[in-house]
């Protein structure tokens, strides 16, 4: 399949303000209590939600100490929550660094995770998925006047930043460990912080995460994205595998995709990063994939 390119080379946020939300500890932050101090629910419908997102990765899931948590992921959170009769005051966010979220989804500490979260068989052992919602793919940041990487081919003998926990580490180790080292972060805004220091020659992980950290006002200029995808990641909606709620969660998606607002969250968020979607896998000509199985 035809897979459009995009180069990003404009950028738009802190690397260093984001690799501290990335160290800060999963599932533990949140400023919308779902509860008041005598445990009464807020809202209209009395419904709560507890979602978890990423806090540091710029256009999809980001979230500066107690603001409102920005990015693609939150809206389609927001809208499925809304389709679910939860009000925005009643959803607690809670950050779910790429290896909690098993963990975090299986203990019940969040009720659904919406963090570029790649549908896997494996990661179905553990968990159930709704979605997908989108589907991006693999691809490597690099320094902006980097020459000798062009793809995943051209690693031998450099370091490259990936996150613990994630397909894209995974992905490395499968298939392109030879010769090449892998430093695992907890967070890909660590990774390039690693990128700009030189401690490493290239950053691993999908496209759109990609494009979004190149794409901040502090990183402007600094990096660039490959704009060679070597992998399909399917975005699901992670779930307790007691979940009674997928089909809900899917028809909520097909809602925003009808109603023009997936269209709109997608482009306001990856707007000035030089992001395009694959507009192939994203229209529908997946669809044959299924979920809630
Ligand atoms: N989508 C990939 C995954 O689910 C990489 C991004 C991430 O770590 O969240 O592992």
């Amino acid at each position: 399949m035809a897979r459009k390119k995009f180069l990003s080379l404009t950028a738009v946020a802190a690397a260093a303000a984001l690799s501290l939300s990335a160290c800060s500890p999963s599932a533990t932050e949140s400023s919308e209590e779902s509860s008041s101090a005598d445990g009464s629910k807020k809202g209209g419908s009395g419904e709560s939600l507890t979602i978890g997102i990423k806090f540091d990765q710029p256009g999809l899931g980001f979230r500066e100490g107690s603001n409102d948590p920005t990015g693609f992921d939150v809206e389609v959170a927001r809208f499925v929550a809304k389709e679910m009769g939860v009000d925005e005051a009643d959803i607690t966010w809670v950050q779910t660094p790429s290896a909690n979220r098993e963990n975090a989804l299986e203990n019940g500490e969040v009720d659904m995770i919406f963090a570029t979260y790649s549908i896997t068989d494996e990661r179905k052992e553990r968990v159930a998925f709704a979605g997908p919602y989108f589907v991006a793919g693999q691809d490597l940041l690099v320094r902006a006047d980097e020459e000798e990487i062009t793809g995943p081919d051209s690693l031998d003998g450099k370091n490259l930043c990936s996150v613990t926990g994630s397909t894209s580490a995974q992905k490395i180790k499968d298939e392109y460990s030879q010769g090449v080292n892998l430093v695992e972060q907890g967070g890909y805004a660590e990774c390039v912080t690693y990128l700009e220091s030189g401690q490493v020659d290239a950053v691993t992980t999908d496209d759109i995460i990609l494009a979004g950290l190149a794409g901040t006002e502090a990183n402007k200029g600094k990096f660039k994205v490959v704009g060679d995808p070597f992998s399909v990641e399917r975005y699901g909606v992670g779930l307790n595998k007691d979940n009674d709620t997928c089909q809900q969660i899917n028809d909520a998606i097909q809602k925003m995709k009808d109603e023009g607002v997936w269209e709109e969250a997608l482009k306001s968020n990856t707007e000035g990063t030089g992001y395009e979607a694959d507009d192939e896998l994203n229209s529908g000509a997946d669809a044959e994939f299924e979920s809630c199985d």
